[in-house]
């Protein structure tokens, strides 16, 4: 007897992949969807927050797939190497691994995988959801809808969802480590998360005792950059780019400035060097 399809949808923790579920809960609701979110055990506690309140209006769980083996556990393998755009074991090991493992004896089978993807209609096409197996098919709802960013935004307030309380600190991922970070967003790390900064200052110093080229950030550590004086001049730099980005867009008395990113300001592709998985 042939299985039936399955469909899923990876939700990310950001705010794209959530309003992807919505539009399939509001437009697709006959499809017997798996919504899943693949925990780094490193995540920013608004994440889990965001996932709850997901999945109140989703009306069922969000599952989680944890990784066999922790981040301490592949920050041992890879000696102690923080990862890095060079070496980005944290998305193969912790992200990708866990979610190969969940659909292989499946695809394997024959069984077709409907995944469902959250690129918008305004984003350019790029690597990194193209299928990875013959019985898997990618699905673009939002773009295919046409709907931009927005367009994510207003369904996401309509739906009373809102976004994740960390976009008004940093952009993105919602893994607390990420090396794709921007400085402006260590400095607010260490201002909201005060614990999990000292943290990636313990794993920093590990990393560079045992010969790491990589600090978290580009240039400098973290206590070095948090130094109060460098503090300030990252604030300083990120608010002077902030106002010309304010002064160089057309006046639109229908954009919304609560849409404007850190990666906006420091004029970043959102999706540079990420992946659908983990930064959308
Ligand atoms: S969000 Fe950053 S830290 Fe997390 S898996 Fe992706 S690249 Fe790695």
């Amino acid at each position: 007897m042939t299985q039936p399809d399955r469909h899923i949808l990876g939700i990310s923790g950001g705010r794209d992949s959530a309003a992807l579920a919505v539009y399939m809960r509001q437009h697709h609701p006959e499809l017997p969807l798996e919504y899943f979110f693949t925990d780094t055990g490193k995540e920013l506690p608004e994440v889990y927050t965001f996932l709850d309140r997901l999945e109140g209006f989703l009306g069922k769980p969000i599952l989680r797939l944890n990784p066999d083996r922790d981040f301490d556990f592949w920050l041992d393998e890879y000696g102690n190497f923080l990862p890095s755009p060079r070496t980005r074991w944290c998305t193969r090991q912790l992200k990708l691994r866990p979610l190969e493992k969940w659909l292989r004896a499946d695809l394997d089978a024959g069984v077709t995988v409907h995944s469902y993807v959250a690129i918008r209609a305004d984003e350019p096409t790029r690597e990194g959801y193209q299928a990875t197996h013959d019985n898997m098919q990618v699905h673009l709802p939002l773009r295919e809808a046409g709907i931009d960013r927005a367009g994510v935004i207003e369904m996401l307030q309509q739906a009373d969802v809102g976004e994740p309380d960390y976009y008004s600190w940093r952009s993105r991922s919602g893994c607390t480590f990420c090396f794709f970070q921007q400085k402006i967003e260590w400095v607010r790390l260490a201002e909201h998360h005060p614990d999990r900064f000292a943290e990636a200052v313990d794993y920093e110093k590990t990393a560079l005792r045992d010969g790491s080229p990589f600090t978290w950030s580009q240039g400098e550590s973290l206590p070095e950059l948090i130094r109060p004086a460098r503090a300030e001049q990252i604030k300083v730099d990120y608010e002077r780019r902030r106002e010309r980005l304010k002064l160089r867009r057309p006046a639109n008395p229908l954009a919304d400035a609560a849409a404007d990113t850190i990666d906006d300001v420091y004029g970043i592709d959102e999706a540079a060097g990420g992946c659908v998985i983990c930064h959308k």
